[in-house]
């Protein structure tokens, strides 16, 4: 597949680390291409779907696009399907809009390594996990792809809790062999192997999905919300003990596993890695 554009689109999306590290993996592979963040309001998707089309562009999609893009595309990968989201789109030599869901590897992998006591940028191919109680809080787009990864992980159960307890419903019917709704925070950590943040509590302030002290001593903890000087959330629960991993890592494999599909090659994770951390 040869590309000259690529894109990330959302509303804000200025801050976003995906130019950075996909130039990187670009240069790693000696591709000639750019990789840009393109401001799209929700009202003018349509116009750069169009775009995308005409240009046959090459990109991601983030926040609030997944969904909505997601029926605009002409074929749908399996996984993103499933999930109900997009981020990741090319178009084929017939002109044809595809979307596809790497958030959920991106998950995957990060789940992995914090699991495994590993860092968050280590390359080790690691096993599925087995038999892990997930708490998961939030239940939009991110806790989706949380749902899809969990359910294909031997005798995992996730207990969902969110704000909005329909929305948390709606997610765990789609999920009903693996996914529970619970009424509280504190029941969805009791015993909890692994708690994910899948809301944007932190991203912009201080505050806590849930108290490090509600944890169980053993618990491993993946903050989705990434944020230049770690989260306070994943500071907390450093600070008591916890093993603690943001963001960064599944944002950093999403991107990986798009390059893999709109290339066909492995791209340099490691000079990716360094492109926002060395
Ligand atoms: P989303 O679809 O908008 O869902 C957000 C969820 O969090 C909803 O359940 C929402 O509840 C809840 N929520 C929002 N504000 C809250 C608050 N102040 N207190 C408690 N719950 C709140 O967003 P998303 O796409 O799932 O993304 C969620 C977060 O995950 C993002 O902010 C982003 O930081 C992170 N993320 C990271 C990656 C990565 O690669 N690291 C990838 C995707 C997402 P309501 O339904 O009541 O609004």
């Amino acid at each position: 597949m040869e590309a000259e554009r690529l894109v990330v689109i959302g509303h804000p999306v200025a801050h976003s680390l995906s130019p950075v590290f996909q130039a990187a993996a670009l240069q790693a592979a000696g591709i000639d291409a750019t990789y840009e963040a393109v401001d799209v309001a929700p009202a003018d998707l349509p116009a750069m779907i169009a775009r995308i089309r005409a240009e046959r562009l090459l990109g991601n999609v983030t926040v609030p696009h997944k969904e909505a893009f997601h029926s605009h595309c002409d074929i749908i990968w399996d996984v993103a399907k499933r999930v109900g989201a997009v981020n990741c789109f090319w178009c084929d030599s017939a002109g044809q809009l595809h979307g596809e869901n790497t958030d959920v590897g991106g998950f995957d992998a990060a789940a992995r390594r914090v699991l495994a006591h590993l860092p968050a940028h280590a390359l080790d191919l690691l096993p599925s996990p087995t038999g892990q109680t997930v708490a998961l809080l939030g239940a939009g787009g991110a806790a989706a792809a949380v749902c899809e990864a969990v359910s294909a992980w031997p005798g995992a159960r996730v207990r969902i809790h969110a704000r909005t307890a329909a929305r948390a419903k709606k997610l765990a019917a789609r999920y009903a062999a693996t996914a529970e709704v619970v009424p509280s925070v504190e029941d969805a950590v009791r015993g909890a192997t692994l708690v994910v943040n899948a809301t944007p509590v932190g991203l912009h302030d201080d505050a806590l999905p849930v108290v490090p002290e509600a944890l169980e001593n053993g618990a491993a903890v993946l903050d989705l919300v990434y944020r230049r000087q770690r989260t306070p959330w994943v500071q907390a629960c450093r600070s008591r003990g916890l093993r603690a991993h943001d963001g960064l890592g599944m944002l950093l494999e999403q991107g990986a596993l798009s390059f893999e599909r709109w290339f066909g090659l492995v791209p340099d994770r490691e000079a990716m890695w360094e492109s926002v951390i060395g």
